[in-house]
């Protein structure tokens, strides 16, 4: 580990996985500097997210067992309609946590071996014969091995990497959800309603709003998110529609912040030579339906394990590819199918999207990816198992079987995009790799 002394990483941003990844690094003898824009007191948010149960334990982390509470179980509807899904026991199973605790938490580790400036906001990269070396911090160059850019879905050093490298960075406005978090009294003759209700499309849009119990039992917990952008008014609109829906809703907003949430697929390219992108900075998200938490904190982990191994030593693309496949190939790839679905989702009427929705053919956990073979069919035997009421209900719905094989056909598509980003190309070879992220990005953008 001594050869590790002499290296010197620069993390951008104290994202999750950025921080995780500081905090391995640094203990195991790299000089490792954090840059994060915000002063120490404003990271976090205020509030609890859901998190798979074993994300904490996979990446070796002990968190507090007061950062963690039970989730509830939510009841998803769609449009108008008042039929709605529940979410199923396993949802009981996770976690929802808290997210400052949890940032304070790796902060405390990483700062035991590693430097982490506050409010200081390097002004870009600095790239040298095509390579990046390093950050241009109020003029001055500073030079690094290694750069690791954690700062989120709307990274602005993206775009300073050589284009060769193919990471895309032109990112479409469609492609973030700006929202509004809120936690409100509840009425005082009903504290002990419970309140767990997400809503798709509420406006018809491409919107999502939820009301639910916050871990606090006077208060509930407020969401409105919509594509692209959200006025102060439309923030008014949801609100008023979501307390005809929940009378038990009060008026007084105790706490609560806006915030933008990436809802695309993972870039096809994340590394480059002495740069390499981790979290929602990469968009290492499920599209619309979250785990960026476990995502971020999981590539963290693979990223500090791949520099970690004996065969690293320059930090250049190829080395550092080993980090993207393994991403890619436990993660990214159901992205990848979840955005398909989302997109086509998005493009049906309201009609048939209330009919896709009800029939329980997309499930809120899209569950059914898994149900595709090596080829990126549907094993019609296993779907029946892990959906037993699947059949039942296409089988009710065969009078529309214009939509069901619509339906059945974007699951075929959404299971292939799946299969391509698996089969990532394991050695890094510019033009393996530029033929692969061609036929990855084709399935979100077949223009291309
Ligand atoms: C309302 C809301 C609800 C969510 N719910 C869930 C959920 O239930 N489950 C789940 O898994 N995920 C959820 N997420 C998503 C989750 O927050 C992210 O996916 C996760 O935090 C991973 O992000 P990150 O760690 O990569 O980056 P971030 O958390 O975005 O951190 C980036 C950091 O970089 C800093 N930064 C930005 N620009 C610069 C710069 N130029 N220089 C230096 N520093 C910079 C920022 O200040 C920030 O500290 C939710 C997000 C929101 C907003």
């Amino acid at each position: 580990m001594e050869a590790s002394k002499d290296k010197k990483i620069f993390v951008l941003g104290a994202g999750l996985g950025g921080v995780l990844a500081a905090y391995k690094l640094s203990k195991a003898g790299f000089d490792v500097t954090v840059y994060e824009k915000k002063a120490k007191s404003e990271l976090g948010y205020p509030w609890h997210d859901s998190v798979k149960p074993n994300t904490f334990s996979d990446v070796k982390l002990n968190i507090p067992e007061k950062a963690l509470i039970k989730k509830q179980r939510l009841s998803f509807y769609c449009l108008e309609s008042n039929n709605f899904v529940k979410q199923g026991s396993k949802a009981e199973k996770s976690f929802d946590v808290d997210r400052k605790i949890l940032i304070d938490y790796l902060l405390s580790l990483a700062e035991i071996h590693c430097k982490v400036n506050y409010s200081t906001t390097p002004d870009s990269l600095l790239v040298e014969n095509e390579k990046v070396c390093g950050i241009i911090l109020n003029g001055k160059k500073l030079y690094a091995d290694l750069v690791i850019d954690s700062t989120g879905c709307q990274s602005p050093f993206r775009k300073d990497v050589p284009e060769k490298f193919m990471i895309e960075s032109e990112i479409s406005p469609n492609d973030y959800m700006e929202c509004f978090r809120g936690f409100y009294n509840k009425k005082p003759n009903a504290l002990d309603k419970k309140i767990s209700n997400v809503y798709l499309k509420p406006d018809g849009g491409n919107s999502l709003m939820w009301c639910k119990d916050a871990p606090d039992p006077d208060l509930a917990d407020v969401f409105i998110g919509k594509l692209n952008v959200l006025t102060d008014e439309e923030i008014d609109s949801f609100l008023t529609k979501l307390r005809s829906k929940t009378p038990t809703l009060g008026d007084e907003l105790r706490y609560g912040q806006r915030a933008t949430l990436a809802v695309r697929y993972t870039l096809a390219v994340f590394v480059a030579d002495g740069y390499a992108l981790l979290g929602d900075s990469a968009f290492m998200e499920m599209p619309m339906v979250g785990s960026g938490i476990e995502s971020s904190l999981k590539a963290g982990y693979y990223l500090a394990n791949t520099i970690l191994s004996p065969f690293c030593s320059n930090f250049s693309a190829k080395e550092l590819w080993e980090y993207e496949v393994k991403f890619m190939r436990n993660l990214g790839s159901n992205f990848l199918a979840a955005d398909y679905l989302k997109r086509w989702a998005m493009s049906l009427s309201d009609e048939e999207l209330n009919w896709v929705y009800s029939s329980g053919l997309i499930t809120e956990n899209l569950s059914i990816l898994e149900n595709s073979d090596n080829s990126g069919k549907f094993n019609l035997k296993s779907l029946k198992e892990s959906n037993p009421g699947f059949f039942k209900k296409a089988g009710i719905a065969l009078k529309r079987k214009d939509i069901l094989s619509k339906t059945i056909k974007a699951l075929n598509v959404a299971a292939q995009a799946k299969i391509t980003a698996m089969l990532i190309p394991p050695i890094y070879k510019i033009p393996n790799v530029a033929k692969w992220a061609k036929k990855y990005n084709s399935f979100i953008y077949p223009q291309k």
